[in-house]
C-alpha cells in the first residue's frame, strides 16, 4: 500500500533523542523545550513560542487565554480538520461556522463580514487549509476588533505576502502529529508576539504555577506540556525545516508536471493558489465531480488516496451551532469534489509516476 503520508525522520532526530534518555530528561522539564521553542521563533519570526503537548491543545491554551478577557463566541470555517471547532467548544465558546472562499478554499471575508453583522463574534479562528494562507488582511479589514487565532497546523513553510505562516494571527498555533510536514509525533506550539499571554498561556500550561513560588497556584492551570523527548525530535525537524517543507512541495510540483494535461482538458482540478500566497503542499489536493470513481481506481492500485473532510456543519458533534439559513455552498461542494494524493518529503519518482499513470487511466475512461 502507498500510505497518504509518511513522516520523515533522520539520523538526527534518532541521536536528540537518545541523548535526551541518557540525560534523564524525559518530562516536560529539559532543554531540548527551549530550544525547540527558539527555534520556532526563528523559522517564524515570532518573539514567543511554547510547546505543548499536541495542536489541538495549542489551540485549547490559546483559547482559554484569551477567554479570559472574557469573548464568548468563536468563528470557524465551515471546511476544516474539526480541531479548530472542538477546541472552541471545549473551552466554552460558542460556535458559529462560515464559508470559505473560492479562489482560496480558506475562511471567505465577504461570508464572515456577513456573519459579524449578524452576530457580533470576538474570536475568528483562520486555518492555513491544507498548505495555503488564509487572507489574513481581508480578514483583519472586515473584524478589525476580533482576536485572530491563526491555525498554521497544515501549513509549515507557507507564506502570506511574504510573511510566515505562524506569525499571521494574534495568537497562531501549529501541530506537529505525524502527518504533518514538521512532525513529532504528537505535538503542538502556540506562538505570539505578547508576551503578556505568553507568560499567561505558560503558566495555564503549567498546572498555573509558576517557578517564583512553586506550588502556589496564582490561577487555575492544567498540563499541556510537551516532553521533553519529544522535543528533541522537534530540534532536528526545524534543523531541516526547509528540507522537509520543500520536500513535499517538491512532491506537488511533480505532480503538477505530471498531470497537467488533465487539468487543461477539465478531467481534473488541482488545488487553487492565491496570487499573494506561497503554498507549501501539505497533502496533494485535486478536484473531480467524479471523485469517486478517481477514488475506486486508485484503492484497487493499493494508493492510499482519500476524500477530504465533510463540511463540519454537517457533522454530528457540530450540527447544534449552524446558523439558520447557511448553506457554506462553496465549502460544500469543495467537500464533495476534493482528494488527497499521497504527498511525504522524499517521495520517489518512480511513486509518482505510478499514482499518475493509474489517475490516467481512470481519466481516459471518463
Ligand atoms: C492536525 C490539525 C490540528 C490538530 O493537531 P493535533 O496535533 O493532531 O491535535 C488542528 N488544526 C488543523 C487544521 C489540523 O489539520
Amino acid at each position: 500500500m502507498i500510505p497518504l503520508s509518511q513522516p520523515n525522520l533522520s539520523s538526527r532526530e534518532r541521536t536528540l533523542v537518545h541523548e535526551a534518555i541518557d540525560g534523564g530528561w524525559i518530562s516536560g522539564t529539559g532543554a531540548n523545550i527551549a530550544a525547540f521553542e527558539a527555534a520556532l521563533c526563528r523559522v517564524t519570526g515570532r518573539q514567543h513560542a511554547l510547546a505543548v503537548a499536541n495542536g489541538t491543545l495549542a489551540l485549547e491554551l490559546a483559547l482559554k487565554t484569551i477567554l479570559r478577557y472574557e469573548y464568548d463566541t468563536a468563528v470557524v470555517p465551515a471546511l476544516t480538520f474539526a480541531a479548530p471547532a472542538a477546541a472552541a467548544l471545549n473551552t466554552g465558546f460558542d460556535l458559529c461556522f462560515v464559508d470559505v472562499d473560492p479562489l482560496t478554499w480558506t475562511i471567505d471575508p465577504l461570508a464572515l463580514d456577513e456573519v459579524i453583522r449578524r452576530k457580533p463574534t470576538e474570536v475568528i479562528i483562520g486555518v492555513d487549509l491544507i498548505g495555503h494562507p488564509f487572507d489574513v488582511d481581508a480578514v483583519r479589514a472586515v473584524a478589525e476588533h476580533a482576536y485572530l487565532i491563526e491555525d498554521a497546523a497544515e501549513a509549515h513553510g507557507a507564506c502570506y505576502r511574504g510573511r510566515s505562516v505562524g506569525s499571521l494571527g494574534d495568537l497562531s498555533i501549529f501541530s506537529f502529529h505525524a502527518n504533518k510536514a514538521i512532525s513529532t509525533g504528537e505535538g503542538g506550539a502556540l506562538l505570539t508576539d505578547r508576551a503578556d499571554i505568553a507568560n499567561e498561556a505558560r503558566v495555564t500550561a503549567n498546572h498555573g504555577m509558576t517557578s517564583a513560588r512553586p506550588y502556589w497556584h496564582e490561577m487555575r492551570g492544567t498540563n499541556y506540556r510537551m516532553t521533553n523527548l519529544t522535543a528533541a525530535i522537534g530540534i532536528g525537524q526545524a534543523e531541516r525545516w526547509d528540507e522537509l517543507t520543500t520536500g513535499r512541495q517538491q512532491a506537488a510540483e511533480g505532480y503538477d508536471e505530471r498531470l497537467d494535461d488533465l487539468f487543461a482538458s477539465g478531467k481534473l482540478g488541482r488545488r487553487p493558489v492565491a496570487s499573494w500566497a506561497t503554498e507549501s503542499c501539505w497533502l496533494y489536493t485535486v478536484h473531480s465531480a467524479h471523485r469517486e470513481h478517481y477514488l475506486n481506481a486508485l484503492r484497487a492500485a493499493d494508493i492510499d488516496a482519500r476524500a477530504i473532510w465533510p463540511i463540519l456543519p454537517d457533522v454530528p458533534a457540530f450540527r447544534h451551532c449552524v446558523v439558520k439559513g447557511r448553506g457554506y455552498p462553496v465549502a460544500r461542494r469543495i467537500a464533495r469534489e476534493a482528494f488527497w494524493l499521497p504527498t511525504w518529503a522524499g517521495m520517489p519518482d518512480s511513486t509518482l509516476d505510478y499514482i499518475c499513470e493509474v489517475i490516467h487511466a481512470a481519466a481516459s475512461k471518463l
